[in-house]
């Protein structure tokens, strides 16, 4: 959906109560920022965004400066508190591919610079087709990247923590650039680690082979080396698939299932018989 196909016409105040870098200073930054809601405005499930509106004034005239992030709580609240969410929002730039000049983007920036007490208008919550299955003996396989990690960490927290465990299997194939990046899991920050003892829980990382010419993780061959277990699970009705970050992460998912499948055409079949099925999402950007 395109960005102004969005209802932002209800927005309201939230207040920034944490702001955590989550990753080190040598790598690129990170932050796992909480937000208090005004009481009784906002019923969301594991899977959904919010919007930022940037006050302006900003180029073109535009009164505001619009951005998705996909909320990192499950629906219990950030630390059991219902009335507070997390996102995770990784500051970015953009090249300018005239002047080759790199400049801030506006709503990660304007996010990551924020302080504790600091007002952030938001909108929302958008999005409910990216959902934790209600039946507990659903496998769940979640593929992603980079900031991609926050509704899986809404997933993992709601199904160990709320629910209080999970029948199904529930896997994690994740990518980042190197182990720093490694989000939710770690030196600095390990939410998503804590549940690694659960019995139906495994997560699988992938990073960049040259992360100094930035290449991509081989999120890809991570999931090769695991064909046997995915495929099984592919073909299980009872699997549910998610896709979340940016779209190189889908990417690397198709070149992974199209070795499986045998081919892009079997692929491509079986994907649109899981999205039929209502068992397969996407979160991309
Ligand atoms: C449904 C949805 C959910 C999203 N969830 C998150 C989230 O949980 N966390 C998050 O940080 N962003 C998320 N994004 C991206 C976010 O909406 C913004 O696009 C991003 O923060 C950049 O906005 P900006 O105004 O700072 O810069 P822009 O000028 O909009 O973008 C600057 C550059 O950053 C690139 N970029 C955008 N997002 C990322 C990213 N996450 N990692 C690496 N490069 C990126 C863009 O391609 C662009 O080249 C989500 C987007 C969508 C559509």
């Amino acid at each position: 959906m395109n960005l102004s196909e969005y209802d932002i016409s209800n927005p309201y105040e939230a207040t920034l109560v944490a702001s955590e870098r989550i990753t080190p200073k040598t790598v690129t930054e990170v932050r796992h920022l909480v937000l208090q809601l005004p009481e009784g405005h906002f019923d969301f499930v594991e899977g959904q965004s919010i919007g930022v509106l940037i006050p302006g004034p900003h180029e073109f005239g535009n009164p505001r400066h619009f951005r998705l992030y996909s909320i990192a709580s499950s629906r219990q609240g950030e630390n059991g508190k219902g009335d507070a969410i997390s996102i995770c929002v990784r500051r970015c730039f953009y090249l300018d591919e005239v002047s080759g000049e790199r400049y801030p983007g506006k709503a990660s920036n304007f996010l990551c610079d924020a302080r504790p007490g600091d007002r952030v208008l938001i909108t929302g919550p958008y999005g409910s087709h990216f959902s934790v299955p209600p039946d507990d003996s659903a496998n769940i396989l979640m593929v992603g990247a980079g900031t991609g990690i926050a509704p899986f960490r809404a997933f993992v927290l709601h199904i160990y923590q709320g629910r209080g465990g999970w029948k199904g299997k529930v896997r994690l194939f994740y990518g980042a650039r190197t182990g720093m990046e490694m989000l939710y899991r770690n030196e600095i920050n390990r939410d998503l680690a804590l549940y690694y003892s659960e019995e139906s829980f495994q997560a699988f990382e992938a990073v960049s082979p040259r992360p100094y010419l930035d290449e991509e993780p081989t999120l890809d061959r991570l999931l090769v080396a695991n064909q046997f277990e995915v495929w099984e699970m592919i073909q299980d009705p009872k699997t549910h698939v998610y896709l979340a970050g940016l779209a190189q992460a889908e990417e690397k998912f198709e070149k992974a299932m199209i070795v499986m499948a045998g081919s892009k055409e079997a692929w491509l079949k079986r994907r649109a018989e899981m999205i039929e099925q209502g068992r397969y999402a996407e979160v991309l950007y």
